[in-house]
């Protein structure tokens, strides 16, 4: 049994060859934390319009829109839109 045991052990130290692969794992984690911060830039990119196949009401001046986007809480058409604002 404990032949067994020691046939694992040279057997593990084989794989640890590819420890030397899993030293670089701590630099990887750094990566990881790092990737988070343009992860939560990414987010409110996705936010701002919103599509309705039917169209509508613009908040703003009430014409139908089928595109209207976020705008003071509310939904309004590209016309209302304060574009230099976005
Ligand atoms: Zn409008």
């Amino acid at each position: 049994m404990s032949d067994d045991a020691s046939l694992d052990e040279f057997l593990g130290d084989e794989s640890g060859d590819h420890a030397e692969t899993g030293a670089s794992a701590p630099s990887d984690d750094g990566e990881a934390t790092t990737a988070t911060e343009p992860a939560a830039d990414i987010e409110p990119a996705t936010t701002t319009y919103a599509w309705s196949g039917e169209g509508a009401a613009c908040d703003e001046c009430g014409e139908t829109a089928e595109r209207r986007w976020q705008q003071a809480g509310g939904l309004v058409c590209p016309g209302c839109k304060d574009w230099d604002r976005a």
